[in-house]
């Protein structure tokens, strides 16, 4: 059917009770794109109406080279979706009751994802969206959808997702961003480091709730002398800055010097970021796991007798399950889980760690005594990590000294600006008496899991999805509180993330094989069959995110259980 037969169904609908839409549902031809409903609303205060839209790349004309790699698609269809996003705004109108007229678009932060909203593909460009079919009441509002589906979204097409009309060198300059950061962060390990901040980059952001660059006063980054490094790109040449080698890296400084900011950017560099947010050329090593205290969290099953051992009452740091984590035992379960999903990058900050997790100092090691202390503090453990698992860590601590001797690089922050104090870290650690090492000859035993995701609840269709912001979500009757996971940017992440659950349940691939194989193999079917592949329908709200994320929301699920 084409645009006129769906305004001829419209002219009839008029009037009628709301329910009379769902005959909608279908495929109809406009003059320059498909469009289908694919799904209808109950009332118009509901969630609106699922619509997707495919314009040719006749019609749309972006040129081919844009098209050419992954990473260019991604990049140009993020860049569309930021288009989409804002030219939405201006064209929906009201068209009547609750969400009558409405164009919802899926919000984006300051990173550069692949998203299920606007996807480019071989013959077209994919646009999914929610829109709110027009009723006055419960009535349908016959004429207004007729001026939705006939003048709102063909704006909305035309204005957003046409080259001819958009900024060309603004849209460039979006590929090129990305494809440099992707060469700067490709370059990391064969230089031998785990992170790159470019001179210039602006670290600071606006507020605790706004990822915007700050204004301003921000103080531009400039590399220290002793870690200068300059990298190549293909779009932008030579690109000089900060690379923090591999091994243990402290990050030192007084307070309010810009220490968390530095390592907020590091955690941050995983991912790739927009023109203009100032970190478009920090780059860290993808395998980087922010790590953090989060006590009251529900462990299950890991073993972290590397960090623990001889709790009262003889509880099991082998196999250590608990519903109600401490500062330490959640601190130790969080980089054991790291580990086991692949992490090559630890980065804590003293800010969100548990103390006695991290230091055991001269005074106390004399006060009680190690077999009366369960903990072996981090201190004791990270250079093993490294030594015997290549596993870096880059620490923020301004407040004990006693990590001096375990460290390859030591950074001082002072008024934002950092240098190189590594040699007199290393000669003040000498001149004072040295704790005692209590981490013994090596890191420990890493023990693989077998999960069991069969006592969460089972629903046919997938289990029910609720999404708040970034901080939690609720599979079925499992709320899952990842306000701990602080790599995680978007509300569609986490959308995606309970889908990839749901789905890894659906499969019952539960217990076939060790969590590591499971991620494995889950994010080889979102690149090879795309991320539709991991929900019960083509969704408008997901976004990638990565295997430890993936991890880290498993792991805090309550019904989870181990396979011995
Ligand atoms: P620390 O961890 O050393 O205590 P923070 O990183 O929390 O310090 O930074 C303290 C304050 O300084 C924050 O409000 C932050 O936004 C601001 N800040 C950090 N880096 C810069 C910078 N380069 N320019 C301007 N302000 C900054
Ligand atoms: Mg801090």
């Amino acid at each position: 059917m084409d645009d006129q037969g769906l305004c001829r169904i419209l002219r009839q609908l008029d009037g009628q009770s709301y329910r009379a839409y769902k005959q909608l549902a279908g495929h109809y031809r406009f003059p320059d794109f498909d469009l289908e409903i694919a799904h209808v609303q109950g009332d118009p205060f509901a969630a609106p109406s699922r619509v997707s839209i495919w314009v040719p790349h006749e019609v749309a004309q972006f040129p081919d080279d844009w098209q050419q790699t992954p990473l260019r698609r991604v990049a140009l269809a993020d860049a569309l979706h930021r288009q989409v996003y804002q030219i939405a705004q201006q064209v929906q109108q009201r068209r009547g009751s609750g969400k009558s007229g409405r164009l919802m678009v899926a919000a984006v932060s300051q990173a550069i994802l692949q998203r299920t909203a606007v996807q480019i593909h071989k013959g077209f460009i994919e646009l999914r969206l929610g829109v709110g079919l027009p009723a006055f009441g419960r009535r349908i509002a016959g004429n207004e959808a007729i001026a939705l589906f006939t003048q709102d979204i063909p704006q909305l097409v035309a204005q957003a997702l046409i080259y001819a009309v958009l900024p060309h060198g603004e849209l460039l300059h979006h590929l090129e961003t990305v494809e440099d950061a992707a060469t700067l962060r490709q370059q990391l390990r064969q230089q031998g480091l785990v992170a790159f901040i470019a001179n210039g980059a602006i670290l600071p952001r606006r507020s605790g709730v706004d990822e915007r660059p700050l204004q301003g006063q921000a103080v531009a980054f400039q590399a220290p002398a002793g870690l200068a490094v300059t990298l190549e790109t293909p779009h932008s040449g030579a690109i000089s800055g900060m690379g923090i080698p591999a091994g243990i890296t402290l990050i030192v400084g007084g307070g309010y010097h810009g220490k968390s900011t530095v390592l907020r950017a590091i955690e941050q560099g995983v991912y790739d970021h927009i023109p203009g947010d100032g970190r478009e050329r920090v780059v860290t090593d993808a395998a980087a796991v922010k790590i953090r205290a989060e006590d009251g969290r529900s462990v299950v099953g890991v073993n972290i007798s590397p960090f623990i051992n001889n709790l009262p009452q003889g509880i099991s740091t082998e196999q250590f399950s608990t519903p109600n984590a401490s500062g330490s035992t959640s601190q130790a379960a969080g980089i054991i889980e790291a580990i086991e999903a692949g992490a090559q990058v630890l980065l804590i900050d003293e800010d969100t760690a548990a103390t006695n997790f991290m230091i055991r100092d001269r005074n106390m090691q004399a006060l009680i005594a190690k077999d009366k202390e369960p903990i072996t503090p981090f201190v004791d453990k990270v250079r093993q990590l490294y030594d015997d698992h290549g596993i870096s860590t880059i620490l923020v601590m301004g407040g004990s000294g006693d990590y001096f001797r375990v460290a390859d690089t030591v950074i001082a922050l002072d008024s934002y600006q950092p240098q190189v104090v590594t040699e007199q870290a290393r000669i003040i650690a000498q001149a004072n008496a040295a704790r005692q090492a209590e981490g013994g000859e090596q890191f420990g035993t890493l023990t693989p899991r077998y999960i069991d995701l069969s006592g969460l609840q089972q629903h046919p269709r997938g289990n029910k999805v609720k999404v708040r912001d970034v901080d939690a979500v609720v599979i079925g009757q499992e709320s899952i509180d990842l306000r701990a996971v602080e790599q995680l940017i978007e509300p569609n992440q986490v959308r995606a993330i309970a889908q990839a659950i749901n789905e890894l349940q659906r499969r019952g691939v539960a217990n076939q094989c060790p969590l590591p194989e499971l991620l494995d193999r889950l994010m080889a079917q979102i690149s090879e069959q795309g991320m539709d592949s991991i929900s019960p329908f083509p969704m408008s709200d997901l976004a990638m995110f990565r295997r430890f994320e993936l991890a880290a929301a498993i792991n805090r699920l309550r019904q989870l259980r181990i396979q011995p």
